[in-house]
């Protein structure tokens, strides 16, 4: 989905009237769906799996060797004329699906996603009341015309009538229709594939959540009756054969079976035509349409785009890939960045993780006012955002990227984004992270002093995941899209996850992490991993280290553990002669008063004054110094490194292990310490208040580095004009 409104979703603080109702209840509270085949559905409960996957979930390890890159396991045949007036769709779907369980089965699932969209009574709408609108839009937006849904017209397998039901396997509302369960005529017995004639109506929605239509533009996608998953047991923590149907949420994006995908679309003459996957012939052309034939293989959705209004498509390529834009004319320039960055998306995607598979990237700029259809990934297919001048402009390679990086995160390792969508929107944008380290934005300020010239400092990427990280978390990273206190606490998803696997780089080393997430890629391409497989594959890697590993998923992936070390003391005095009764060296006692040292430390000023006529203040004097620091943990044991900086311009570096909870550091040093600073590398972004991690000896925080004031209030800036757009 797209990054920068998605930033803004976790930018937003708890705003009034979004907080969830649900009940205080926790995975496991709720019985388990079973229906008539004794499949288990699986339910609003679901979420991060703590399992690993069995060697041989989804047909094992692809080496590479097979036939075919994925497993498949629904083939789809579709047909549909586009009717871009009233912005409908007839289309016809021949489903083949197998039947990978050990029973035979009489019922299926499919999702009807576009229902989402039909009025107030969807779960999508009953949680855009719950949390605040999605994106952009509200319900109360929403016009007579600009609706959306789907209606199942006739279902046959093998010439006989299948019937279907509405079913709420999340206990959505009964209002809710975004998923039917079918009762074939014969059941499909182990190991066969059913072959299903569906006949469906689209009415698209005004662009709304990723779909839909503005003007003559139409961005096509969720929009044919598409079957659940029906997991096996070992694979994403499955014990007997389990249904994965869930209702279309408010946050949630995807899953499915890779498959093939064959379509043929016609569209009215004069629209330009872009769609997963390649054109197999030449576009069949009759006086009033162009039908468009289209293939892909091996991935889990198709979806389309149309519109008279495009311009020649930008064109390039990497490799063997060819990269096509499509746009239109007032984004040329928006086009052209995103034709830099997804070929350079393309280059370290496959150097870091493995080979694009497939031959063909289309990118869709979608027009203004359709920014709902923009920020949004398919395979082989996805959509960036338009735009003319500041700020917007600087966020196209950043949205290019990321909407790319779901090919792979997402795409190809095909994880359930209804249950664990941090391993897609998450890990990729740790890797767009990675990919963009060095690289840096401005944003102009807003109206007249943006005009002058008043622009903010550069920001890395890392500058903006730190937002929205600031608070403390109602939700760990590692759960449903759906089962989410707050907007905000969805929004970690993204940018925590980043900053977790940042923070556990900076620890175990790139390395690791690098050969981690490369191996994780090798075993799960064309499969579709959970969190706990992502762990393992990390572990397996790591070696001696595995065991930060498992600490780092209980605390920061499964559990939302804060990180906040502070500085809480700075402060040096002068180690000058004392009154008592001193053991002196030879074992002799000196005895003397108050008054007797005031005189001797006097004598030993005047005389080291004497010697040392232009000694500045700064420099060592007679006598040391004692420094005290005192740094303590408030939450997350993480090791800390601290830069100890002295009146004479030296500095030490110090760590502080992990397992303590606080530190005193006393040292005797020629002059004294002047400010303490923690984490001077930036190695801790997890920690709630970078603020806190500097102090000078006067008690004032000390703001080093990037870590201004300034700084947060400038990000601050950008994000409050781009969410006024
Ligand atoms: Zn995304």
């Amino acid at each position: 989905m797209l990054f920068p409104l998605a930033l803004l979703l976790a930018a937003q603080p708890l705003a009034q009237g979004q907080r969830t109702n649900h009940p205080v209840t926790g995975p496991g509270a709720s019985e388990a769906q079973v229906d008539s085949d004794g499949v288990e559905l699986a339910g609003a409960f679901a979420g991060a799996v703590r399992v690993p996957s069995s060697d041989k979930a989804w047909g094992g390890v692809r080496t590479g060797r097979e036939r075919e890159l994925s497993e498949r396991v629904a083939d789809y045949n579709l047909v549909a004329v586009l009717d871009p007036e009233h912005h409908a769709i007839e289309g016809h779907e021949r489903l083949s699906w197998r039947n990978r369980s050990d029973r035979p089965l009489h019922n299926l699932y499919l999702h009807l996603y576009l229902n989402a969209f039909e009025g107030p009574g969807s779960t999508f709408f009953t949680e855009a009341r719950r949390y605040g609108g999605f994106r952009l839009a509200s319900i109360e937006e929403i016009k007579k015309g600009e609706h959306g849904w789907i209606e199942l017209r006739r279902i046959e397998q093998a010439g006989k009538s299948v019937t279907w039901k509405f079913v709420h396997p999340d206990d959505g509302p009964e209002t809710d229709h975004t998923v039917v369960q079918l009762s074939l005529p014969q059941a499909i017995p182990a190991g066969g594939t059913a072959v299903l004639d569906i006949d469906f109506y689209d009415q698209l929605p005004r662009v709304a959540a990723r779909t839909g239509w503005i003007g003559t533009f139409h961005l096509v996608a969720q929009w044919f009756p598409k079957i659940g998953v029906l997991e096996l047991p070992g694979e994403r923590g499955a014990t007997r054969p389990r249904w994965n149907c869930h209702e279309f949420h408010l946050f949630s994006e995807f899953y499915a079976d890779f498959g093939s995908y064959r379509a043929e679309i016609t569209v009215p003459k004069g629209y330009v035509f872009g769609s997963t996957g390649v054109e197999k012939a030449p576009p069949l052309e009759t006086a009033e349409s162009v039908r468009h034939i289209v293939q892909q293989d091996d991935v889990h959705d198709f979806t389309f785009t149309a519109w008279d209004k495009y311009a020649a498509p930008l064109e390039g390529s990497w490799r063997d890939v060819r990269v096509k834009v499509l746009y239109g004319a007032e984004y040329a320039e928006a086009a052209r960045i995103a034709l830099k960055s997804t070929i350079d998306g393309l280059d370290y995607f496959s150097r870091t993780l493995g080979p694009y598979p497939y031959q063909q990237v289309t990118v869709v700029v979608p027009p203004y006012n359709a920014l709902e259809a923009g920020g949004m990934e398919y395979e082989t297919f996805f959509t960036t955002i338009g735009a003319v001048g500041q700020p917007l402009i600087s966020l196209v390679r950043f949205v290019t990227i990321h909407e790319f990086g779901h090919g792979y995160f997402m795409g190809i390792l095909a994880t359930n984004e209804f249950e664990e969508p941090f391993l897609d929107e998450g890990l990729n944008q740790l890797w767009n992270a990675k990919q963009l380290e060095g690289e840096t934005t401005q944003f102009a300020a807003p109206g007249l002093l943006g005009q002058l010239g008043l622009r903010t400092p550069k920001l890395s990427y890392w500058d903006l995941e730190r937002r929205g990280t600031q608070h403390f978390q109602a939700d760990p990273i590692a759960g449903s899209s759906w089962m989410r206190y707050s907007t905000s606490s969805y929004g970690l998803v993204y940018h925590r996850t980043a900053l977790a696997f940042h923070d556990l780089e900076k620890r175990i080393g790139p390395k690791v992490i690098e050969e981690g997430f490369r191996e994780y890629y090798r075993r799960w391409r064309f499969r579709h991993p959970s969190t706990a497989d992502l762990e393992k594959a990390l572990e397996d890697t790591a070696g001696q280290q595995a065991p930060l590993v498992r600490q780092w998923f209980e605390e920061q992936i499964y559990a939302g553990t804060p990180v906040d070390d502070r500085v809480d003391l700075v402060e040096a005095t002068e180690v000058v002669p004392e009154p008592g009764a001193v053991l002196q060296a030879d074992g002799t006692r000196v005895e003397r008063d108050v008054k007797e040292v005031h005189k001797e430390i006097r004598k030993i000023r005047q005389a080291f004054k004497k010697a040392h006529p232009k000694a500045k203040p700064s420099e060592p004097g007679p006598f040391p110094w004692r420094s005290v620091v005192e740094v303590r943990r408030y939450a997350a044991h993480v090791p800390q490194k601290l830069v100890l900086k002295f009146e004479d311009g030296s500095s030490e570096t110090l760590s502080w292990p992990a397992e303590e909870r606080w530190h005193r550091y006393l040292l005797e040093r020629p002059t004294p310490i002047v400010s303490v600073q923690l984490d001077p590398d930036r190695d801790v972004l997890l920690d709630l208040n970078k603020l806190d991690d500097g102090r000078t000896r006067e008690a004032s925080r000390l703001v080093v580095g990037r870590w201004t004031l300034e700084l947060k209030a400038w990000v601050d800036l950008a994000f409050a004009l781009l969410e006024a757009l």
